[in-house]
């Protein structure tokens, strides 16, 4: 048999988990490459944690270099170009050729689509960010009375479609708990109609029920337009307008630079596939998380998030294991997926179902309790020590 070669861009959720699980099923004449710009891998969910002070970057964070020892090949640096056609990739002027490619870039953060936002708050979906909103709040004293700290969800599709709520809940807790007294408030605006609608109105309603009884002011279908840092001011699509001393905000997103000039993904869309495959139209180059958008009956796409990348990575490596070995079923992405949903003070709700359910998702919510808020600590350290 000849020697093949897979190629995966991006060393996130999907690329990590698409990169062990083929060199787990591939034997060793065959190359596995994993090309990633940064060259570490940040394991996001725990973000949440670090903005209220209970992680330190250093203890989410691990180098992609371990990889190496288990035979996975790995190539720091930036993917310049993408050929789908001759599966053939540049990275800082070097090219690679493929037999396979797996493209799993995620979606790129775009404060800048919104006039005035970069500077005037700090981005909840980086570690930079993150660690400037824990600083703030383990700050918080009976000095800065009356402070209105908002998050802002600032454009849609956005990544884990719980996170903008669990941050602004965990952060009420904290400043309700630590700082008593202070006067601290916490809002949350959004462009969405309610909180996880993709997961139905049920689920919905229970979420939008939490942060109600976590103090968090929640305001709905509000777009920002633009954002003042001078006056501190958000201003919405429909000319309302809202004041904040402290802004934590959720960036546009959009799809890699390099998959549009690709011919992957059209300007202002993302890479479509094959809902079960996760092939794009073109013959063995697949695409897996949030880089590609997947519509639902429903008439939301399925939400980005880390279970769905990792689910379509592992029935993207099955697949492809399939076809160089030979042998062996293609693997299927079904749709069913879960997530925690923190709330503060050591618990965590739990919503878990089937996205790819007709006519609408079939997901189900339980309570916040401590067993959940148990279960993701015991994922990320899963999480940490399975892949590395
Ligand atoms: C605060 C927060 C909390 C979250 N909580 C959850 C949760 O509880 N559950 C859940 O399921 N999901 C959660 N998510 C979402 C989850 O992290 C993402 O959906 C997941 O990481 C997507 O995986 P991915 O492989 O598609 O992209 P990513 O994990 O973003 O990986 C993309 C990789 O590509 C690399 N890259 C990008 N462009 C280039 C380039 N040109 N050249 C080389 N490398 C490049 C990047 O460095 C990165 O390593 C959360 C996200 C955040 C921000």
């Amino acid at each position: 048999m000849t020697s093949k070669t897979v190629i995966v861009l991006g060393g996130g959720v999907g690329g990590l988990s698409v990169a062990n699980d083929l060199r787990r099923r591939l034997n060793r004449q065959h190359k596995v490459v994993l090309v990633d710009k940064t060259g570490d891998h940040v394991f996001w969910p725990s973000l949440l944690w670090l903005q209220v002070g209970l992680r330190k970057p250093d203890k989410i964070t691990k180098g992609l270099e371990k990889l190496l020892k288990k035979g996975v090949e790995l190539v720091r640096g930036e993917v310049d170009s993408i050929d789908p056609v001759a599966k053939r990739v540049g990275v800082g002027g070097k090219t690679y050729d493929a037999d396979y490619l797996v493209v799993s870039l995620g979606a790129q953060l775009a404060p800048d689509r919104i006039p005035g936002l970069s500077d005037a708050g700090h981005n909840l979906y980086s570690l930079e960010g993150s660690v400037a909103v824990r600083n703030f709040c383990l700050g918080l004293d009976g000095e800065a009375k009356g402070t209105k700290l908002v998050v802002l969800v600032s454009g849609m599709p956005f990544k884990c479609p719980a996170a903008p709520y669990e941050a602004a809940m965990l952060m009420a807790h904290y400043a309700q708990n630590n700082h008593p007294g202070t006067g601290t408030s916490v809002s949350l605006y959004s462009p969405e109609g309610g909180p996880m609608g993709v997961a139905g109105p049920v689920v919905s309603a229970g979420v939008k029920g939490m942060l109600a009884q976590r103090g968090v002011d929640y305001y709905p279908t509000h777009q920002v337009e633009k954002v003042d840092p001078g006056t501190r001011t958000l201003i919405f699509e429909d000319g309302s307008e809202a004041t904040y001393d402290f802004l934590a905000y959720v960036p546009p997103h959009v799809v890699p630079e390099v998959v549009c000039e690709a011919g992957l993904a059209e300007v202002g869309g993302w890479i479509m596939v094959d809902r079960e495959s996760m092939e794009t139209r073109y013959p063995g180059v697949f695409a897996i998380g949030d880089n590609t958008s997947i519509p639902l009956e429903m008439g939301l796409p399925l939400p980005k998030a880390g279970v769905f990348a990792h689910g379509q990575a592992q029935a993207v490596a099955k697949t492809i294991a399939a076809r160089i070995n030979g042998k062996g079923e293609d693997g299927v992405f079904d749709g069913h997926g879960q997530c925690f949903v923190e709330v503060g003070g050591g618990r965590a709700g739990f919503g878990r179902g089937n996205f790819y359910a007709s006519p609408v998702a079939q997901v189900k919510l339980h309570e916040p309790s401590r067993r959940w808020h148990i279960a993701k600590v015991l994922f990320e350290k899963k999480w940490m020590k399975q892949w590395f």
